[in-house]
């Protein structure tokens, strides 16, 4: 039998009568299969139906879901996070750190803060640091960041897990907003059968709903999600945060840019052998890959080495002490440098220092290490991934499932923080607008402008990476003089940072 549903009107009468215009959303979303009695429902009948499912609670995901409950613009609307694993959330904070940490630009912590999530991490613990000193192994190049003389905080140091229990408590401060199912794996999506034409889809919105229930055989306007354990659920407007494989994105067909490179980063917890105020992350660029240590603590920091996966393998089989003794000596050595780029490097500091003279870079020493936690050593192998779409109807990727980054730059997670920020205020904007949630007209703003900052990080990320990995004595010059340069110019260093801030 057809449900009757309230005609949802055309976008330029609802721009006018905002307060209609919600109203009739909400009326649909509530017809098309009573989703607030069929929340857990989904195996028998009609399939339960949301506005929004997000489909993956990683960082991204999780922090999509919050920011989506926490609009005031999207209260109508029925949300549901959708995660494979179980509950991640910390009932106590350990007294060892984790060695998966994160650092969180000023952009990304403006948005935790947006949704309470900051306030909770702030109780439990990060590290601030002001200067980022960058040097390059096989020359006497440097580079130093750093914000009003060390006055702001250039980013903080967070452990995931500790992100991810704030993000969990603000989910559940917000529990009548967004529905999370964990232990729940989308096994398959069925994508619109017909795809209308960007303009007509919020004319089309209401005729689908009844379709929809006019019986098995009419073609379904939604998005079908299928569980692994039989569950069925529909939705006008699937966000994709399910990672680097992402489901969603493969199987509507969205292609990746794709490579390996051949690089594995080892993570672990150092510790430090003297307190200091730890204020600094230091990365230093070998011929294999950058090493990085970022403050933890006083006396703690995080290890993050970049390295050819065969290297990689020797020294997760060291003992712990070689291993450490590893990570100080290619932290100190100068045993990679040639006479040849010393000389050269030199003199075209002191040309520079003649055009420049408060370009240069005071270089500091970075801490010694003593030991590592027990067992924190870790791999993960490394790559590059760029969809070529993030949306196509009724579908917006976020997160590693759009793009892939090495993380020497430290913007993985950051560049998925600001694609939530972006599609947040996009949606309010939609519903502001009167138009359908799953509009491609309208996501396409989304994919514009997230492209737009997302594509040129990825391509400055990705030829630091190959033109710092290797030894290649003219590449040694061209970095080592190009290092020089950009630290030489305030502006220039300034507009690094602030891109990388947002
Ligand atoms: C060594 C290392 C260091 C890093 N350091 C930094 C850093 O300092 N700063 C930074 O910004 N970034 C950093 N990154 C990158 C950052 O960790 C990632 O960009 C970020 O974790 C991606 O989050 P995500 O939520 O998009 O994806 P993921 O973390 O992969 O989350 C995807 C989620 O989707 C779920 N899922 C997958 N498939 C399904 C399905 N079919 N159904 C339901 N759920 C599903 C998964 O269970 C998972 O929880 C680093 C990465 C590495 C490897």
């Amino acid at each position: 039998m057809a449900l009757r549903v309230l005609p949802v009107c055309r976008r330029r009468v609802l721009g006018q009568f905002l307060p209609k215009v919600k109203r009739s959303v909400r009326a649909c979303s509530l017809s098309a299969g009573s989703a607030k009695e069929n929340d857990d429902d989904g195996h028998h009948g009609q399939p339960a139906f949301y506005d929004i499912i997000v489909s993956g609670g990683g960082l991204v995901g999780s922090a999509m879901a919050c920011a989506l409950g926490y609009e005031p613009m999207l209260a109508d609307q029925r949300i549901l996070l959708l995660e494979a694993g179980k509950r991640k959330h910390l009932d106590k904070l350990p007294g060892t750190y984790s060695n998966r940490v994160s650092a969180l630009s000023p952009g990304s912590v403006t948005l935790l803060d947006s949704i309470g999530a900051w306030e909770q991490i702030s109780t439990m613990r990060f590290k601030p640091f002001k200067r980022m000193q960058v040097w390059d192994a096989c020359s006497d190049a440097l580079i130093t960041f750093d914000k009003e003389d060390f006055v702001e905080d250039l980013a903080f140091i967070v452990e995931n897990d500790v992100v991810m229990t704030a993000l969990t408590k603000q989910l559940e401060s917000i529990k009548d907003q967004v529905n999370v199912l964990y232990k729940s794996r989308v096994v398959k999506y069925t994508w619109p059968a017909a795809t209308p034409e960007s303009e007509e889809l919020d004319e089309w919105t209401s005729e689908s709903v009844e379709q929809t229930m006019e019986g098995p055989d009419e073609p379904c306007p939604w998005v079908k999600v299928e569980l692994a354990d039989g569950k069925v659920l529909q939705t006008r407007l699937l966000i994709a945060a399910d990672g680097i494989n992402s489901l969603a994105r493969e199987s509507s067909g969205i292609r990746t840019i794709r490579c390996d490179y051949d690089q594995t980063a080892i993570v672990a917890t150092l510790h430090l052998a003297e307190p200091t105020e730890n204020n600094v992350a230091w990365q230093r660029f070998l011929p294999s890959g950058p090493i990085a240590m970022l403050p933890l603590s006083e006396d703690l920091s995080s290890l993050v080495w970049s390295t050819s996966p065969h290297h990689a393998e020797e020294l997760m089989d060291m003992s712990e002490e070689t291993f450490v003794d590893a990570i100080n000596s290619v932290f100190w050595s100068d045993s990679q440098r040639s006479e040849f780029t010393d000389t050269a490097s030199s003199a075209f500091r002191s040309a520079l220092s003649l055009i420049l003279p408060t370009g240069s870079s005071v270089r500091q020493l970075p801490p010694s290490v003593a030991s590592i936690d027990p067992g924190s050593r870790a791999t993960f192998p490394l790559g590059l991934g760029h969809a070529t779409d993030y949306v196509a109807p009724r579908l917006v990727l976020v997160g590693d499932a759009a793009h892939r980054v090495h993380p020497l730059a430290g913007q993985g997670v950051n560049l998925g923080f600001g694609d939530v920020a972006a599609l947040r205020d996009l949606l309010s904007l939609a519903i502001y607008d009167g138009r359908e949630l799953g509009s491609p007209q309208h996501l396409h703003k989304y994919e514009t402008v997230r492209q737009r900052h997302n594509l040129p990080t990825m391509l400055a990320i990705d030829i630091l990476n190959r033109l710092y990995s290797t030894d290649h004595t003219a590449l040694v010059l061209l970095r080592s003089l190009g290092l020089q340069a950009t630290n030489a110019i305030s502006p220039l260093k300034e507009q690094i940072i602030a891109y990388a801030s947002k």
